[in-house]
């Protein structure tokens, strides 16, 4: 077996013992095999290992990458998305984990109109203050996705975060668990038209506890692929 299909299978096992300790069933947690700078073969192989999602964080990255792949997976826009690029992501992406505006949400729903085609999007939140990090601040969260209820080629699914980091996954968890309960906040206002069944958080060094505090998406790149060199 080669090292991307013993890793593939490794993250698996962690994630089902991280599902078991907190009762949930490992089957709602969807891993996202994260392949920035990797090259087409190795993501290949992972594919080859029962990867079903892949992501990426670079529009012309994927484009050149599912050019040559397919989209026999399902591929994951995780990274910023630039207004001037939303034009290519209907042909690349199915979903997009990174929407950090009402700006960007107009332009993709803009873009699917053109296409009738939906987009299933996620909402970045920014936790952790004074990071640099795109992300909508928890406090205009509900405003904006009222807003974005009326963007008919937008299917809102969930939310996304990307705490600060910390080597001690631990430090993750306040951050994973504000998103959850922010999350529950807004379903229980029952804002019609959103559901928000997805959260998108944890990556290779602390997906076991993001699995822990309810994640139904992680990213996770590095405990699958190996460390980047670029
Ligand atoms: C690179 C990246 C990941 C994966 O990071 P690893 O530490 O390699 O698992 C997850 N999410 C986003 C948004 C990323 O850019």
């Amino acid at each position: 077996m080669g090292d991307v299909a013993a890793n593939w299978q490794a993250v698996q096992g962690r994630i089902v013992k991280a599902a078991a300790r907190v009762g949930r069933d490992f089957q709602g947690i969807r891993v996202i095999a994260v392949s920035k700078t990797v090259p087409g073969e190795r993501i290949q192989e992972a594919i080859e290992a029962g990867v079903t999602d892949v992501g990426e964080n670079r529009v012309q990255e994927a484009r050149q990458k599912i050019e040559v792949l397919g989209r026999g997976c399902r591929w994951h826009m995780i990274g910023h998305l630039q207004h001037n690029k939303v034009k290519y992501i209907f042909d690349l992406f199915d979903v997009v984990h990174s929407v950090d505006s009402v700006d960007l949400a107009r332009v993709i729903d803009r873009e699917g109109r053109r296409r009738s085609r939906t987009m299933e999007v996620l909402i970045q939140v920014k936790l952790g203050g004074e990071e640099t990090k795109s992300g909508l601040e928890p406090s205009e969260l509900l405003t904006t996705l009222e807003e974005m209820t009326l963007l008919p080629f937008l299917s809102i699914r969930g939310l996304m975060v990307i705490p600060p980091f910390f080597s001690n996954p631990e430090e993750s968890r306040p951050f994973f668990r504000q998103l959850r309960q922010i999350r529950e906040g807004i379903m229980s206002r029952g804002i019609h038209g959103i559901s928000l069944e997805e959260l998108s958080m944890g990556m290779s060094h602390d997906f076991e506890v993001a699995v822990e505090e309810g994640a139904t998406m992680v990213r996770i790149g590095t405990a699958i692929f190996g460390p980047r060199t670029l």
